[in-house]
């Protein structure tokens, strides 16, 4: 199909925040009235949207653009966009690293996306578009409704804020989306319902601290009452909450985690350390002892509740003991889904000022134990689940013709955590009882009871 405008591939890269960001502008882009297509190979612009955080991430965005570019000299795509994030804190090194690039769009400045892809197709003639930057957009709140949704039907995520007033030394997201605003309640609830008006039966709660909610706006952190609000919603019936900080769990909060079944059982809490000089470092405003504090009252007031949690190993400074206790803490098994980056030193984040920076051989090496220990966790973990009974949401088609059906329990979000093959042939966004019968290590194959 053809139209004037012609078509936009859209490529998307990093965090579900920055799903949302290509979501929303999808959604604009077709609105519009360009044709969007999945075929980036023949597209006549392909819009890459980019993630900045660390430098894996930066060296994932420039590959893709190599590539792209790499068509584009071939006359294959015609023009190529880089938006996102590393376009508000890396635009220099984009310049003079892939200078074939026909337009910049900082994350700030999505909304304008549209007008950069007309005044790089006007008439039908591709112009050369300035990049554009606009740092007093990081004072917007974006409306995220009428997304042309990447994820699958069932389950979308749900944005409640914007950028972040924590200081952690290691991070650079303030500096690229700017401090934290919440959403209007109002806001928020219209999207949810939009999301679940489309079929999203799962809604997976985002911020980059989604339990500051409401201390800017209200000077008190209201999270408890708007998801409390969120799950009436008719067609809502997993709530999921993600990236909760540490200091910011409010006992409303774990009161709700406890008493409403659509909120599920689940935690997303990135601790990044256990250790206490380690934590200080990181400027995150936690001990040890506050963190087995925090982790005990949501254990014994929130009954069988999944904990999942992120860490970063290596940070400047680290001792080998400071990481062997981190090692053991992880081995008593009160993190029941646990991540682990191995530290980036980042030239904007104030922990480059740091000393005693290890060597990368270390920083590998620890990386790697801590993920090995975290494997045998999680598949002793999923061993003991035989026999017994979960609930599921299907999730699509396996390959596995035994186990046609491929699902997710409640105890994991998509793309993180592990994953279920379930019996029978069940449609996507069924909620079934199912019954494990063996572990695979990381998925569990189920039949369904129910
Ligand atoms: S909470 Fe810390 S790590 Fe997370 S976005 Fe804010 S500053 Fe970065």
């Amino acid at each position: 199909m053809k139209t004037a405008l012609g078509s936009v591939a859209f490529i998307s890269l990093g965090c579900p925040k920055n799903l949302i960001d290509s979501e929303t502008m999808l959604g604009a882009i077709a609105t519009e009235g360009f044709v969007v297509t999945p075929d980036y190979q023949s597209a006549d612009v392909v819009v890459v949207n980019t993630c900045g955080f660390l430098a894996a991430s930066r060296q994932e965005s420039l590959d893709y653009i190599g590539k792209l570019l790499e068509l584009k000299g071939k006359g294959r795509v015609k023009r190529v966009v880089v938006a996102g994030c590393m376009v508000a804190n890396y635009r220099e090194m984009l310049e003079q690293e892939a200078p074939g690039v026909d337009a910049l769009v900082s994350v700030n400045d999505r909304s304008r996306l549209t007008d950069v892809l007309r005044g790089l197709t006007k008439t039908g003639e591709l112009t050369r578009t300035v990049a554009i930057s606009d740092p007093d957009a990081r004072g917007t709140v974006y409306d995220d409704r009428a997304r042309l949704r990447m994820t699958p039907r069932h389950y979308a995520y749900l944005r409640i804020s914007e950028g972040c007033d924590h200081k952690c030394s290691f991070c650079t997201i303030p500096s690229i989306r700017g401090r934290f605003r919440s959403k209007n309640p109002e806001q928020v609830l219209a999207e949810a319902r939009e999301l679940a008006a489309d079929g999203a039966r799962e809604l997976i709660v985002v911020a980059q601290d989604s339990t500051y909610y409401g201390q800017d706006t209200d000077r008190r952190k209201t999270l408890h009452e708007l998801l409390a609000r969120v799950a009436t919603l008719p067609g809502v019936d997993w709530l999921r909450l993600m990236y909760a900080y540490p200091t910011q769990v409010t006992d409303d909060l774990i009161g709700l985690l406890a008493n409403e079944p659509k909120l599920l059982g689940y935690l997303d809490m990135p601790l990044q350390h256990i250790s206490t000089p380690v934590l200080q470092r990181m400027k995150r405003g936690t001990t040890r002892d506050s963190t087995m504090r925090l982790i005990e009252k949501l254990r014994s007031r929130v009954p069988g509740l999944t904990l999942r949690s992120t860490f970063i190993v290596g940070f400047p400074g680290e001792t080998d003991a400071e990481f062997e206790e981190l090692l053991e803490f992880l081995k008593l098994g009160l993190i029941d889904r646990a991540g682990a980056f191995p530290y980036s030193d980042e030239d904007r984040a104030e922990s480059y000022m740091l000393d005693g920076k290890l060597p990368e051989a270390v920083i590998a090496e620890r990386h790697r134990r801590f993920m090995e220990a975290n494997r045998e966790l999680l598949f002793a973990r999923n061993k003991a689940l035989v026999g017994t009974r979960i609930t599921v949401m299907a999730e699509g088609e396996s390959q596995d013709p035994k186990y046609p059906t491929q699902a997710r329990s409640k105890a994991d979000a998509p793309e993180i955590d592990c994953g279920v093959l379930l019996k029978g042939r069940h449609a996507p966004g069924t909620i079934l009882s199912a019954k494990v019968v063996r572990s695979l290590g990381f998925d569990l194959l189920c039949e369904s009871t129910s």
